[in-house]
């Protein structure tokens, strides 16, 4: 029998005012750096419930990415719930759980646990170096309202945070305004001039039980307190109602916001003043391009020479020239903070403890990739040994062992910023947290001097148990994640079809076409259904230079290179000899070899800038084998970009990079190919109805099978996998069984 467990909230009157804010609040409509987004007739709906109050000021203080990082910060409230086994009223907090954003975050992001339970863990706390033990004991505190239907979410470290204080309802933010002071020299003097002594300080401390205790003594001494300044890392500010507590925060982000803007250029020029000058925007991007492949076969560290690429993983990249990052880069004061490393631990987590700056300047040619490895080599090792350094003079007994020493985030003055992660939604955030980083230095140097955390504190976190634990937890990558497809003729049918199948497995792909409005309606498709992190485009014409170009710069700059290139586009013309005109002619050749030759050869220019070899699978045609009437153009085409296959393959061996062929046949589907009259002729040659073709093709088969786009699709990614690594110049017949097709 369901049991009514409805959580009561007391009633606003119930609450006392207390602790209320000693300066006049700036009231809702009077805010410049944060968005006031609170609607009191949505809000009005959710009255009584208190959990639904919580995730709509969660969403609201999420949406507005000054006030807190993506993913960072987390909000709670307590109130009283019935409890399912006795039936009385328990206090009950709800607190975002581990993971997730708060922007996006629902009921089922929550974890709930009973106030009294946790507090009580204080009686058997033994000291801050078993801190890390009451993290499992969290789980004996677990409410479980099961009439909501839904478990609660994983409790996350900074429950204790939310737990030991008094207040109804909390947010904890990472707003760059307020870490900005926060990671000050002199932080604590300025937090309690800029607000009067209403907010409170607590020193630098890694979130955890022990904090928990810390922020509790700090209201315990100062009851008048409004919100806590936690130093390096962010703020607490909370209220009586969801309402109270949502204009608590803001206001006083807005406060420190509005104190940085005062200062902006007073005591000196931001950052120093401007040391360089940025590139145009089109050269920034052209320069970004043409390096960006470089980066990524130093930051993949699978360089063929030392570490066989086999199987190996390529990190993914993303690049920004945000005006923000421009001011940083080409600052006067780049050298003096970049190698301070970033100071809140959301920051570092994702950036590494610092970024790498390239020794180049805008001016320096970055095309003759001989030469400019030749130049960052020496950068890039030195980057390694001082991650390494780092690793080993900070690593206690138990750590887990070291990773990846690859910087995170590459600073080119007067280009741009790169950053690489293991996927490509890791890398983008990277890049956003790296800009909190940037608006944090910039507000604290013009009101104090930046200070970033210890090393070892940073350490500490970086290789933190519990967060080892969180990596270990991890879903094991898939077969393609880390690489990056780059397909022809994707819009539509066999190329679609080879391109979903590899967002499937993992893979980034860059979709093209020859045909806008296909292409952006695929697009729109493919970023419904696979996010739109993972899919990049670019119009193609495959017979000429420049827009190929043109496509692969946009594939670097969105992903950072390419691994796979797929040469499918392609058109069908069926002509007697003496119907065939030389126009027919040289488009089949400018379509099918033309264009295969060319983007092989630019793709290829990009996999030997990575270093880490990669695949090139020609989508070619039974009648590369088969000889037929009415063919000699579309047949003998076929049959250069067959031998094409081997002649690559033949050369490009030594680089690790694997070229083959897959032969379709008779793929009925919605390509080019079928459309313009083919299916009606072939039809009509056969003397049968269009649709009966499926059946009579099927029916020429050894195997009596339709071959459909997604069988190509699937011997696609046969040949790049990773099961056949060790193959290449060889060939794949997908034609349901046709003898005279087999190769002999
Ligand atoms: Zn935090």
């Amino acid at each position: 029998m369901p049991i009514n467990l409805k959580y009561k909230c007391e009633t606003v009157m119930d609450m006392k005012i207390k602790d209320k804010p000693q300066n006049p609040p700036l009231g809702g409509g009077g805010f410049k750096h944060v968005s006031y987004l609170w609607d009191d007739a949505i809000a009005a709906s959710m009255a009584g419930d208190e959990v639904a109050l919580l995730v709509y000021r969660s969403n609201l203080l999420g949406a507005d990415l000054r006030l807190t990082n993506y993913g960072g910060g987390n909000t709670s409230c307590k109130a009283m719930a019935k409890d399912p086994l006795t039936g009385k009223e328990m206090e009950v907090m709800w607190v975002k759980g581990s993971g997730g954003d708060l922007g996006t975050m629902k009921r089922s992001g929550l974890a709930a646990l009973y106030v009294e339970r946790l507090r009580s863990l204080k009686n058997i706390y033994c000291g801050i170096q078993h801190e890390d033990e009451m993290a499992g004991l969290f789980n004996h505190c677990i409410f479980v309202p099961i009439d909501i239907g839904m478990a609660s979410k994983a409790p996350s470290i900074d429950t204790p945070l939310h737990g030991f204080l008094p207040f109804k309802h909390i947010d904890h933010l990472h707003p760059d305004a307020a870490i900005a002071i926060a990671a000050a020299k002199d932080g604590k003097r300025i937090t309690q001039e800029l607000f009067n002594g209403t907010v409170g300080w607590v020193d630098w401390q890694r979130p955890g039980f022990d904090l928990g205790l810390k922020l509790k003594r700090c209201v315990d001494e100062n009851p008048a307190i409004r919100g806590i300044m936690l130093g390096s890392h962010g703020l607490f500010t909370w209220g009586d109602t969801a309402y109270e507590s949502y204009v608590n925060t803001l206001e006083v982000i807005e406060r420190c916001a509005q104190f940085l803007e005062d200062n902006y250029g007073k005591k000196r020029p931001v950052f120093g003043g401007q040391k360089i000058q940025a590139l145009r925007k089109e050269e920034r991007l052209q320069k970004a391009a043409l390096i960006a492949p470089v980066l990524r076969g130093f930051c993949s560290n699978c360089d063929i020479a030392r570490n066989p690429p086999l199987g190996g993983k390529g990190a993914i990249g993303h690049f920004t020239d945000d005006e923000r990052v421009l001011e940083f880069i080409n600052s006067n004061d780049l050298c003096k903070l970049a190698p301070m490393g970033t100071s809140c631990p959301d920051h570092f987590l994702r950036t590494k403890i610092s970024p790498l700056v390239l020794n180049l300047t805008p001016e320096d040619d970055v095309s003759i990739t001989t030469a400019i490895k030749e130049k960052l080599q020496p950068l890039f090792e030195a980057y390694r040994k001082m991650y390494a350094d780092y690793f080993n003079t900070c690593k206690h007994p138990d750590s887990p062992a070291m990773r990846d020493p690859n910087p995170v985030v590459i600073l080119y003055p007067g280009v741009g910023m790169f950053t690489f992660a293991k996927d490509k939604q890791t890398a983008r955030v990277a890049a956003e947290f790296y800009i909190n980083a940037i608006n944090v230095m910039r507000g604290a140097e013009a009101v104090s001097e930046y200070t970033s955390l210890p090393r070892q504190e940073a350490f500490n976190i970086e290789y933190w148990l519990l967060e080892e634990a969180k990596l270990q937890r991890m879903p094991e990558p898939k077969p393609l994640s880390g690489r990056i497809a780059f397909v022809t003729g994707s819009a539509g049918g066999i190329g679609k079809a080879i391109a979903k199948k590899f967002a499937e497995e993992g893979a980034c792909v860059v979709l093209n076409d020859i045909n806008r409005e296909r292409l952006d309606s695929t697009v729109q498709e493919f970023e419904k259904t696979f996010g739109k992190d993972i899919v990049a485009s670019a119009l193609l014409d495959v017979s000429n230079e420049a827009s190929i170009e043109k496509a692969f710069a946009e594939t670097a700059l969105s992903f950072g290179g390419v691994d796979i290139v797929i040469n499918n586009a392609g058109i069908s013309i069926s002509k007697p000899i003496a119907e065939h005109s030389i126009e027919d002619w040289d488009k089949l050749y400018d379509i099918l070899v033309k264009g295969q030759f060319l983007v092989s050869k630019k793709g290829v220019e990009l996999m030997r800038k990575q270093g880490f070899g990669g695949d090139i699978v020609n989508v070619v045609s039974k009648n590369s084998i088969v000889a037929g009437p009415n063919n000699a153009g579309y047949g003998s085409a076929k049959a250069a970009q067959a031998h094409l296959t081997r002649l690559l393959a033949a050369e490009l061996g030594a680089d690790k990079i694997r070229v083959n062929t897959v032969n379709p046949d008779a793929v009925i589907s919605d390509s080019n190919i079928w459309s313009g009259g083919w299916a009606e002729g072939r039809a009509k040659a056969y003397g049968i109805t269009v649709e009966e073709l499926p059946a009579y093709y099927a029916n020429r088969t050894l195997l009596n099978e339709t071959i459909l786009p997604e069988d190509i699709a699937n011997a696609c990614f046969a040949f790049v996998g990773g099961l056949l690594n060790k193959s290449t110049g060889n060939t794949l017949n997908v034609d349901g069984g046709v003898a005279a097709a087999f190769l002999r």
